[in-house]
């Protein structure tokens, strides 16, 4: 009963245990210096100052942090005062960003409890938050944070780790447990649904039985998120390493139908190929970013709507239009099908739209067409993405061995393979040409 959950979790909040230096394992040489700059000169003003979030989380399962986030009771506005290179920023909540060089310290000031929440936090119909910025001790931000293993304060007066909601149990047992009710909690954010699946595939933890059973009923809830946050979390669910996974979660829970419609259309009815494909795009994105290599966002979305955008544009060829018009149709409705759920910024767009324009062009293994797309901008791209289709089993033919195989030529070798084949019929060059122009 969530009832029941809120009491037990009131009678923690007076209670946190205290997890003393010598019995835990983060050490301040984990911690990067400019975090541990910021934690000291707000504990030497006298202000608390700790470290939480993902910080704490990934320090305790011995991951490198990938930002660090500090909590203090300074209002950010005494924030701003100790550090001449911060900023204050934020609507919904106001919080300082501390600058050194490129890198960026979040510095927010602990917030409400549930019970203030309530009578001071704005929701909507559906229960979620609009405003929240009321101000509260560290026993009252630690409800205002989504899992209990996001929810570990490291206090740098001390070096003691502060659990107030069996945090420590839950990284040990591997658990995602969301803090309070969970139904009322994704209802407030329903982004924590898809941060569940990010944390569960990321770290490779468990969603505990009572915060995952009510994801398979919410889902909709994200038909209500901006487009431009689901940019940002999709980016984070598949640019963690970790996106075969994430899509499997998705799947499981049903959810991919509110972030790639096209795309949970493609997979319900059962095309094995795209399947498997999408399977390889993301499965080459994980080990990129597993061996520190760049990735794109660009890649993602082309990989996620190729099925349909494939699908769309034979479509229109049989309909009269030629190959690449055809395209060039296909990637506009495609697009702006999928900007009305997720907002893919314009550098990215065009170069989902090269990689899709490209393909076709492999065919072309001769004269000024095979040349010019092999000093296209984007033809690693585009090659990359031809090879998985081919892996995948969608090309038939050996267009990813010849295309690999001219890369490791050198340019004298490469002009001759690439010489336009002999005595072209006329009325070829011609139908070329036209085509060439509408690219
Ligand atoms: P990552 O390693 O991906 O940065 P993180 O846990 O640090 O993971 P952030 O998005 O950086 O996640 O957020 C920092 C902290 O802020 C979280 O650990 C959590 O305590 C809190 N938080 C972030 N987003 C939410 C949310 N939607 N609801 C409640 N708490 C949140
Ligand atoms: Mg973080």
């Amino acid at each position: 009963m969530p009832q029941n959950k809120l009491t037990q979790y009131t009678v923690n909040l007076t209670q946190p245990t205290i997890i003393p230096r010598p019995e835990h394992s983060i050490s301040r040489d984990n911690i990067d210096d400019v975090s541990l700059k910021v934690l000291y000169r707000l504990h030497k003003a006298g202000y608390r100052a700790m470290l939480v979030g993902g910080a704490v989380r990934d320090l305790l399962l011995g991951h490198a942090p990938k930002d660090f986030d500090v909590a203090t009771d300074a209002h950010p506005e005494d924030v701003k005062k100790l550090f001449s290179n911060s900023r204050i920023i934020g609507r919904r909540f106001r919080l300082a960003h501390v600058f050194f060089g490129r890198e960026i310290i979040e510095v927010a000031t602990f917030r409400a409890s549930q019970e203030e929440m309530h009578d001071d936090r704005e929701h909507d119909d559906s229960g979620r938050i609009i405003r929240d910025n009321v101000y509260g001790r560290l026993e009252d931000d630690v409800w205002r944070r989504d899992f209990t293993v996001n929810a570990l304060y490291y206090d740098i007066a001390d070096f003691s780790i502060v659990d107030y909601t069996s945090a420590m149990d839950d990284v040990e047992n591997r658990v995602l447990r969301l803090i309070g009710d969970p139904q009322t909690r994704y209802r407030e954010d329903p982004v924590r649904m898809l941060r569940a699946i990010r944390f569960a595939s990321k770290l490779d933890f468990h969603i505990h039985p009572d915060s995952e059973q009510p994801i398979f009923e919410l889902g909709y809830l994200l038909a209500d998120i901006p487009p431009a946050r689901l940019f940002d979390e999709v980016l984070k669910l598949f640019h963690s390493g970790k996106g075969v996974k994430a899509l499997q979660l998705l799947c499981k829970y049903d959810l991919l139908q509110y972030l790639f419609k096209q795309a949970d259309e493609k997979l319900k009815a059962g095309d094995e190929i795209f399947e498997s494909f999408i399977h390889l795009a993301l499965q080459s994105t994980d080990n990129r970013i597993n061996e520190e290599k760049p990735v794109t966002p660009a890649f993602l979305f082309a990989a996620m709507l190729w099925g349909r955008v494939d699908e769309l544009s034979e479509q229109l060829k049989l309909e009269g239009e030629p190959g690449s018009i055809a395209m060039q149709n296909a990637s506009s409705m495609v697009l702006s099908e999928q900007v009305k759920t997720i907002s893919i910024p314009k550098r990215f767009s065009m170069v989902v739209r090269d990689i899709w324009q490209l393909q076709h062009r492999f065919q072309f293994r001769h004269g000024r067409r095979a040349k010019s797309l092999l000093m296209h901008k984007k033809f690693r791209a585009a090659y990359d993405f031809m090879c998985l289709r081919s892996l995948a089993g969608e090309v038939n033919d050996d267009s990813c061995d010849w295309w690999t195989r001219i890369q490791t030529l050198a340019p004298n070798e490469q002009e001759i393979l690439l010489k336009p084949a002999k005595s072209k019929p006329r009325k070829r060059q011609a139908s070329n040409k036209a085509s060439k122009k509408v690219e």
